[in-house]
């Protein structure tokens, strides 16, 4: 770090002609606008009898900067597993696939490893490492993308043959869609005389997906996650996606990567699941991780061996933090103890002032101003209505409207009440919910107040279209 002469004369309290002076006296010739160097700096202090503190204030989103970290331009590249996130609607079969692909495959050449929840584990095909998060469905890909974290490099979306497309597979969709996530459709329960994996293709079409064998460059691999059948594939799948997306991260550089889960732990303390996605963490490593921070005590794997050493892509559990962190929130690990605590401290003490300050999330009160700002180029709308019929008619409407060159993006329909997923989503896509003739249900209010989420509730056509074309216009009326 380096001040000017100027701004130390400014922390100290003193003219600058004096300062220059001092220097002069050391025999330095300086200027009021010179940079000066750590030696002089402290020279200068301990003739004021002043003790230098080398200050590092840092706000809780610049845990990014580290993140992304030019270190890697010089860091050798090499080839990372993929993450790999299962969706889809419920019963369909994602935890059973879940179980199946890491009972069969993750013990093989891990000889008498017991099974660790840690919240993702991995596997090895063909002698390629696949990551797997353990949580099914959505809930824990948007929390993290709300929290700007990206962990996901593919998603196996699971469609029952029996079932077909329902709405959380067509939510699933919208959440992958909306965080650029490729799309790979496992259709399950193929062991079912009632299986119509047709069906389900057809039904997809819809949704942007056609598969390969139609003429498009959707992979659907027939299963049955419950008998075992069709896993190879669909693991060789992943991995071709995977090649195709050339995924890459650096093997020597100190770890960064997001936090999975975490708990406190009655004997151990604060203990969290990180997936590493960059660079490699050790044991001793002094870490920041969200607004806590500490030096890395213990690691456990998937198979609850303890290691020393966790590469790109794999998922560990550590003890040694202060507190606990929060799912999506990133890691960082520091060359000093000291560097960590300090930065760790202070995003703590920033993430308290953050909680008094209000979200900035588009509301259709502040969309004006964020829209002349130039902050947005695109208004995301989720619309929410009582039938399908007029979800339809009112997306295309809205998708008409366009002012000053925002245009309005409809990142996900459907018809029912205002659900959680929606909340969540639109949390994560800066997006305003619209319901018609319908309500939110208890969760998705109570989700929507903690994000800032803005709902707006109507029940004639032309008013919702008005409203989002003021509001735009920066015509809407205070709300009182
Ligand atoms: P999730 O809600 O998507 O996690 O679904 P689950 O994995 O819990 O599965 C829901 C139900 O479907 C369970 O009773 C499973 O045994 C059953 N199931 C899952 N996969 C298959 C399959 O391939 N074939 C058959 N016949 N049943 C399955």
């Amino acid at each position: 770090e380096s001040l000017s002469v100027g701004e130390l004369a400014n922390k100290l309290g003193r003219e600058p002609s004096e300062i220059i002076k001092k220097l002069f006296m050391l025999g330095v010739m300086a200027t009021i606008n010179q940079e000066l160097d750590k030696d002089a700096i402290e020279l200068i202090c301990a003739d004021y009898e002043v003790e230098v503190e080398e200050e590092i204030r840092i706000d809780v989103t610049d845990l990014e900067i580290y993140f992304e970290d030019s270190e890697e331009v010089e860091a050798e590249l090499t080839e990372r597993p993929p993450v790999v996130t299962i969706m889809g609607h419920v019963d369909h079969g994602k935890t059973t696939l879940l179980d199946s692909i890491r009972d069969t495959k993750v013990t093989q050449g891990e000889a008498g490893g017991i099974t660790q929840h840690i919240g993702a584990y991995q596997i090895e095909v063909e002698g390629k490492k696949i990551t797997f998060l353990d949580t099914p469905g959505h809930a824990a890909f948007t929390t993290m993308r709300a929290r700007g974290a990206k962990v996901t490099d593919i998603t196996i979306l699971v469609v029952a043959a029996d079932d077909g497309v329902m709405p959380q597979t067509i939510e699933a969709i919208n959440h992958a869609k909306a965080a650029e996530v490729p799309i790979i459709v496992a259709v399950n329960k193929m062991d079912k005389p009632s299986a119509n994996p047709d069906r389900v293709m057809q039904e997809l079409t819809e949704h942007g997906l056609l598969s390969e064998a139609w003429g498009g460059d959707t992979i659907f691999v027939p299963i049955s996650a419950l008998k075992g059948e069709g896993i190879d594939h669909l693991l060789e799948m992943v991995l071709l996606v995977s090649e195709v997306a050339e995924l890459k991260a650096s093997k020597n550089i100190r770890a960064k990567g997001t936090v999975i889960e975490a708990q406190l732990d009655r004997g151990r303390g604060s203990v969290a699941t990180l997936l590493v996605q960059d660079g490699t963490l050790r044991v001793g490593d002094p870490i920041v991780v969200g607004t806590t921070f500490g030096k890395v005590r213990a690691m456990i794997n998937d198979l609850g061996r303890r290691v020393k050493e966790a590469g790109p892509s794999t998922p560990v559990e550590i003890t040694g933090l202060n507190e606990v962190p929060q799912a999506g929130d990133r890691f960082v690990v520091f060359e000093d103890e000291k560097t960590a605590r300090q930065i760790g401290e202070s995003r703590a003490g920033d993430a308290l002032q953050e909680q008094r300050v209000e979200k900035t999330r588009v509301t259709l009160d502040n969309l004006f101003d964020q829209m002349k700002q130039g902050e947005m180029k695109e208004l995301n709308l989720i619309v929410k209505a009582d039938v399908q019929g007029t979800v339809e008619a009112m997306a295309a409407s809205l998708m008409k409207i366009e002012v000053e060159g925002v245009n309005v993006k409809i990142i996900h329909t459907g018809a029912g009440a205002i659900n959680e997923s929606d909340i969540s989503l639109a949390a994560a896509s800066n997006a305003i919910v619209i319901g018609f003739n319908v309500r939110p249900d208890v969760n998705a209010k109570r989700a929507a107040e903690e994000e800032g989420v803005d709902i707006r509730l109507h029940r004639v056509i032309y008013k919702v279209i008005e409203e989002i074309e003021f509001a735009m216009k920066g015509l809407l009326d205070p709300e009182f």
